[in-house]
C-alpha cells in the first residue's frame, strides 16, 4: 500500500502531522501520531464539487507543490 502518494503528509512545526489528499486537496486528518493518518486517509471520500474546481484551476495549494 502507498497511502503516502495520494496523501502527502506535512510535518508542522507543532509537531502534529497533517494528511493531504492530492486529490481535492483538502487536509484529511491531523495528528501527533503521523500513523494515526492511515486510517483518516482510508475513509476519506473526496468533495466532487472540489475535485472539478481543483481540475478547473479555481482553487491552488500551495502546500501541494512538489
Ligand atoms: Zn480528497
Amino acid at each position: 500500500m502507498s497511502s503516502q502518494e495520494n496523501f502527502p503528509h506535512r510535518h508542522n512545526s507543532n509537531g502534529t502531522h497533517d494528511s493531504i489528499c492530492r486529490m481535492c486537496l483538502a487536509t484529511v486528518a491531523t495528528s501527533f501520531r503521523e500513523a494515526d493518518l492511515a486510517g483518516f486517509e482510508l475513509r476519506h471520500l473526496c468533495d466532487p464539487v472540489r475535485v472539478y474546481r481543483i481540475s478547473q484551476g479555481w482553487l491552488t495549494n500551495p502546500a501541494i507543490s512538489s
